[in-house]
């Protein structure tokens, strides 16, 4: 539950004395070398050609900030949120520069020094990041309401009669994006303690996530039905946290803090031969918590295991041997996938999601152009800045199309649900899919060969 106090901290309406891109490790500042090898990666440099929109422009910003060679301004939050936070340009790097780092401070230092404030967006930013996403519980309560709506036709109704029509272009933009609440939640779908199939060969932990519970918790069922499968006990808790992503990558540092000590007592380290997470965006985080509690002597040992026990599903399937599933070969359906940019930037899980898709009997990989180009999805990034998210979204959509597959898998609900919208918005006849839905269908498909 939350409490007063982890409301305190980063709501305060204040700016404080601190400089978060000032205490970031000066090393990690000055990396740098403005080799531009990073710039043809880049989405938004691809877009507007513009150096400031680069990572290399972002990073000489973010070192005259810390060298107080430059205030913070609005420019600059404007430019550090006009950033996907899409982590291409980590991998292109020569020098190893750890821009997700360097991204994270900046956005700290921005919220810190309040220069995007407005009485508009600290509303929401109280309601979503510090009010909403602290409980999931509230979430949860959320999607109910949202899945109500939605099943009593209410939203159809709406859209049919055009009463949408009324609203502002924005709300008309995001109504259309609201995605379907699921029937059933994780804890609906999931026991909190499920055997393995045959002997127990691990024991590990399972994430459900926060928007991945509402949206995609048949995904959570499959992950569970698949490791499993595996050979592991699967313990998922009823009721979870969420992994601070979305706190972290938009600047409430306190609160991703609190989220991590609270996600390490849930589920000890200790405990688990290793904690799953099957959403991309959640995954690069969470294997991250030792920086983010490296002032807090209390919790960083157990960050440090933490760190080493959190796994991506496709990557702990790779791991420990995956079994692959039996049945025909002979008709072959074509798959693309689509990699979701923290799972491949961030965590560096590339080929396994591939090789997962490519033992699945009667499927048939077929490789997308720009697989790696963010989809626009970025977090919220198509919420706050839709036009460049749905250039991008559209440059996607085009490349699949090309590969003539009629179904794409994708490891992130974020670059589901985008891609889930591009699909509409161009009425195309696309499945978008997890891997691992896949590889659970396959298994399934096993008992009525
Ligand atoms: S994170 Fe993505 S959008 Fe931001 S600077 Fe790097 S490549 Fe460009
Ligand atoms: S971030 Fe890396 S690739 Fe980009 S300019 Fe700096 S050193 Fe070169």
């Amino acid at each position: 539950m939350l409490n007063r106090s982890d409301m305190v901290s980063d709501s305060a309406k204040k700016t404080s004395s601190r400089s978060f891109l000032k205490e970031l490790d000066y090393s990690v500042v000055q990396q740098c070398m403005h080799c531009g090898l990073c710039l043809p990666t880049c989405p938004t440099y691809d877009a507007t050609k513009l150096e400031r929109n680069s990572p290399r422009g972002r990073i000489a910003l973010m070192r005259a900030i810390a060298d107080d060679r430059l205030d913070v301004t609005q420019a600059f939050g404007d430019e550090m949120y006009f950033c996907l936070g899409c982590l291409a340009c980590q991998t292109a790097c020569p020098a190893g520069v750890n821009y997700a780092e360097l991204f994270e401070h900046a956005r700290a230092e921005v919220e810190d020094k309040r220069v995007l404030a407005s009485h508009k967006r600290d509303f929401i930013r109280g309601f979503t990041v510090e009010w909403l996403f602290m409980d999931l519980r509230r979430l949860e309560l959320l999607g109910k309401i949202i899945r109500l709506y939605q099943q009593l036709g209410i939203q159809t109704l709406i859209r049919r009669i055009r009463l949408i029509r009324l609203l502002p272009l924005r709300l008309r933009e995001l109504e259309a994006m609201t995605p379907t609440v699921c029937e059933k939640f994780s804890a609906e779908l999931i026991e909190p303690i499920t055997a393995a199939a045959g002997a127990k060969k691990h024991r590990v932990a399972m994430l459900t996530g926060c928007a991945q519970n509402l949206t995609f918790s048949d995904v959570n069922r499959d992950t569970v039905e698949v490791l499993a499968q595996n050979g592991c006990e699967v313990v998922t808790p009823a009721e979870q946290n969420c992994c601070g992503s979305l706190h972290a990558h938009n600047g409430a540092w306190t609160l991703a803090q609190q989220l991590a000590r609270r996600n390490i007592e849930q589920f000890p380290p200790e405990q688990f031969d290793a904690i799953i997470t099957n959403a991309g965006g959640c995954g690069s985080h969470l294997k991250h918590y030792a920086k983010l509690l490296a002032d807090d002597s209390a919790y960083l040992k157990r960050a440090e295991l933490w760190d080493t026990k959190v796994k991506d599903i496709h990557e702990w399937l790779a791991e420990i041997g995956l079994r692959a599933p039996m049945g025909r070969q002979n008709e072959s359906r074509a798959v693309t996938y689509h990699e979701s940019c923290h799972l491949t930037h961030g965590q560096k899980v590339v080929s396994q999601p591939r090789d997962l898709l490519r033992v699945i009997p009667g499927l048939k990989l077929v490789e997308l152009p720009e697989a790696s180009w963010c989809c626009g999805s970025a977090g919220i990034y198509n919420l706050t800045q839709p036009e460049m998210a749905n250039e991008l979204l559209a440059r996607k959509i085009k490349h699949i199309k090309s590969t003539g597959a009629t179904t794409v898998a994708t490891g992130n609900p974020g670059c589901l649900l985008q891609l889930i919208n591009g699909a509409v918005k161009e009425s195309l006849k696309l499945r978008v899919v997890h891997p691992i839905t896949l590889l659970a269908e396959a298994y399934r498909s096993e008992k009525v060969v």
